[in-house]
């Protein structure tokens, strides 16, 4: 998905070539995406209508309309350009907002899992995750240690789950919780309360220094706005290459759902316990990529049942 750095990125750029453009006319390709909270076609409701501002609020990108809001999810690999009519149109398009001065904005989706809500101004909670959006971990002032540490001592989950749990922090997505938990050497799977102050402070500094430093590389490379780029990321889609710092073969794992990617030996196995894989549970050893693979399907699931039966 695009993260925080993408959306930095493209969000002003994006904000730039609207500001002030009229809506002309839509064109839905894919209605899967589209959520309207209000009566009307989508052409009813965004035709004639003049963007104000483009805004970036957790992983959600916002265009106010007047006394709507159209408010983008990209979800997994949802992307937004501004390009003339005359250009091809590429075979994943979802939509197309035709502009008055002979542009479009196309919103792109090859899976179809982002979202494209129209809504009454401000009415947030009508997008889930939109209305509770956590700290901003690139305002200095707000992203403090103790804030941090205050928001660690109160959860129950993995590190990797934490940071990309967006109504915590504004904002982590996979490829970056990935990329700070490198940074600090901390095991995805390390549940946050069994993090010392010490491991927090790291985690706390891994954070800006992760997304600053993608954003600066992303702002030097200057792609298009539809572009992701993440061939400079240390670990994350890295499996099996080696380790940039150590020359260990980078693994992957599943938690709570998600891929997490990992050096072994930066970011050892902490919890205590030992770590749960399928070649423990079955008291053998088991190979290195069935340990993976057991990992990823099953370990959150029983670890969820053999170490906190509460959650
Ligand atoms: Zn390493």
């Amino acid at each position: 998905m695009p993260e925080r750095p993408d959306l930095d990125y493209a969000v002003p750029i994006l904000g730039r070539e609207r500001a002030s453009r009229r809506i002309e006319g839509v064109v839905v390709k894919k209605p899967v995406i589209l959520r309207l909270a209000l009566p009307g076609s989508p052409a009813d409701l965004l035709v004639g209508r003049s963007f104000t501002d483009v805004v970036r609020r957790a992983h959600f990108v916002l265009f106010p309309l007047g006394d709507i809001e159209m408010v983008i999810a990209p979800m997994l690999a949802g992307r937004l350009a501004v390009h003339l009519a005359t250009q091809r149109a590429p075979a994943d398009l979802a939509m197309t907002l035709a502009l008055d001065d002979g542009r479009q904005l196309r919103y792109r989706d090859d899976v179809q899992m982002g979202k494209v809500y129209v809504i009454p101004a401000g009415a947030w909670n009508q997008v889930p995750g939109l209305e509770r959006v956590g700290l901003d971990v690139l305002d200095r002032a707000a992203f403090t240690f103790e804030r941090f540490k205050a928001l660690a001592r109160r959860r129950k989950d993995q590190a990797k789950v934490f940071l990309m749990d967006k109504s915590a922090l504004d904002a982590l997505g996979n490829a970056y919780a990935d990329e700070v938990l490198f940074e600090a050497g901390i095991h995805p799977k390390t549940w946050v309360r069994s993090l010392g102050d010490e491991e927090l402070v790291r985690l706390h500094r891994a954070i800006p220094q992760v997304l600053v430093r993608a954003g600066r590389e992303i702002a030097a490379r200057a792609p298009a706005t539809d572009e992701k780029v993440r061939d400079f990321l240390s670990v994350r889609n890295r499996h099996k290459t080696p380790c940039p710092r150590c020359g260990t073969p980078i693994r992957k794992a599943g938690v709570h759902g998600h891929d997490a990617f990992f050096c072994p030996r930066c970011q050892p196995e902490t919890r205590k316990g030992g770590i749960v894989t399928w070649g423990k549970l079955a008291g053998v050893a088991a190979p290195e990529k069935d340990a993976g693979a057991a990992d990823a399907e099953g370990g959150p699931a029983k670890e969820k049942k053999r170490r906190s039966p509460k959650r």
